[in-house]
């Protein structure tokens, strides 16, 4: 700062001015541009200092985590993409350490929730994966699966392996399985022989049934051991007399959490109650 020779790294905003004694027209203009406005403000008792980057910088990386992406964060905080990329990276540019205080706002003010899912987005498909190694685990095959959710049965196969899948297809897998593993495999075309295949197979592989889950599409959950299920007296007999009308429910094309709120319990119950339901409860249902 000793010398006028230096040169400035950029002319995007203050620092040449005041740091690199930057005399280029634009730049002074731009820096008289703000000194009016600081003025102005500090006239009106409206001028607020430069606050601390951090905590929008920390607020933008929650939001990337519940799956935001840059654009969509730009678009909601109304801040743009230069200012964003300086707050966020100190790699090429100069990080910026304090910000306008109403960038920081609008930036903290953007909610960390789930981010919008479009079709052509690509999810995590452990969802995906454990519906069909759960159905399998039932005794269907990927032939008689392949009509049943609209996709090649070699297609499947590589689902049941994917990492990665667009959110269309984990919406159609799991749209399939909400009706797939309600019903009896055997009762429903697949060959017994075949079925204890599929059933052999999923075993040796350690796949687990429809049951085991909570929330199967939480990559952290655990499966349930099924020996834990039927603790005595944790209302299991009341949770059983409802199978019958969840699966009446289920037939009508309503969602769990539909069921649920129907019939006034919890959502897991009615996935556990539609783990229990056998081709006589259907047919009953029907
Ligand atoms: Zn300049």
């Amino acid at each position: 700062m000793t010398t006028a020779v230096r040169e400035a790294p950029h002319h995007r905003n203050l620092t040449c001015v005041k740091e690199y004694r930057c005399r280029r027209p634009d730049c002074v203009a731009r820096s008289q541009a703000y000194e009016r406005r600081r003025y102005r403000q500090k006239g009106y008792g409206t001028w607020q200092p430069l606050v601390d980057a951090t905590p929008a910088r920390q607020h933008i990386a929650a939001l990337r985590e519940a799956g935001h992406s840059i654009p969509d964060i730009q678009r909601q905080a109304r801040v743009g993409s230069a200012t964003l990329a300086r707050i966020l990276y100190d790699g090429v540019n100069k990080r910026a350490e304090r910000i306008r205080p109403e960038v920081a706002e609008r930036i903290l003010a953007v909610p960390v929730g789930p981010a919008p899912i479009k079709p052509n987005t690509i999810i995590d498909a452990t969802g995906t994966r454990r519906r069909l190694q759960a159905l399998v685990s039932m005794g269907w095959t990927l032939n008689a699966l392949g009509p049943r959710l609209s996709f090649h049965p070699r297609r499947l196969t590589d689902l049941m392996y994917a990492d990665r899948v667009l959110a269309s297809t984990a919406r159609r897998i799991a749209e399939g399985y909400r009706i797939a593993q309600t019903l009896d495999p055997v009762a429903h075309g697949v060959p017994k022989r075949s079925a204890s295949l599929s059933r052999n197979l999923a075993a040796r592989e350690g796949w687990h049934g429809p049951l085991a889950w909570d929330d199967i599409d939480d990559p952290a959950a655990k499966p349930e051991a099924l020996g834990r299920k039927r603790r005595p007296g944790t209302g299991v007999s009341k949770i059983r007399a409802d199978v019958q009308r969840v699966a009446q429910l289920t037939a009508a094309g309503k969602s769990a959490q539909q069921i649920a709120d129907e019939l006034g319990c919890h959502k897991r119950t009615v996935v556990r109650a539609r783990g229990r339901v056998t081709p006589e409860v259907l047919e009953a249902a029907a």
